[in-house]
């Protein structure tokens, strides 16, 4: 998990997301599912599961593939390292318009581009507002000192 912090700890989005908040960004969830399998096995769990109300049915086999694709591609590199969603509208837009962040746009407040975030996409938003003026290092330090 290190390693992918390293990465993007100097990173955000142009729609806000503080890299190293997300739990993908910060590797969270890739190490999540590696442990999780590890303790299936170290705690023998498919050989008793079945003694267990539900457990019967839990195809192991199955979980064990989902975890492993998990661990390798649940991990996002961040939108500076051609990560996140290779369709987002906000990136193309503000990489168009040549903005590290939406909150230098003067179209924020009526963007719409955001609204495939749904709620997320207007908290954000309201950050950005929030922050006009903060050059990109500038909110990433003031977001990490907010994160608990
Ligand atoms: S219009 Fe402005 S605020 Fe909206 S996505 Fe594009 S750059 Fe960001």
């Amino acid at each position: 998990m290190e390693d992918a912090l390293d990465k993007i700890k100097s990173q955000a989005g142009p729609c806000g997301i503080v890299c190293g908040s997300c739990p993908l960004g910060s590797g969270t969830v890739a190490e999540t599912a590696a442990r999780t399998k590890k303790h299936i096995v170290d705690c023998q769990i498919p050989m008793w599961s079945p003694f267990v109300p539900g457990g019967e049915v839990i195809d192991w086999t199955a979980m064990d593939r989902g975890l492993d694709w998990m661990a390798k591609y649940a991990c996002c590199a961040g939108c500076e390292n051609g990560g996140g969603p290779p369709d987002c509208t906000i990136r193309i837009c503000a990489r168009e318009r040549g903005y590290e962040l939406c909150s230098f746009c003067s179209d924020l407040d009526s963007c719409t581009k955001f609204e495939w975030l749904k709620e997320h996409g207007s908290v954000l938003k309201e950050k950005l507002k929030e922050n006009r003026g903060l050059f990109k290092v500038e909110y990433i330090k003031k977001m990490m000192a907010q994160m608990p």
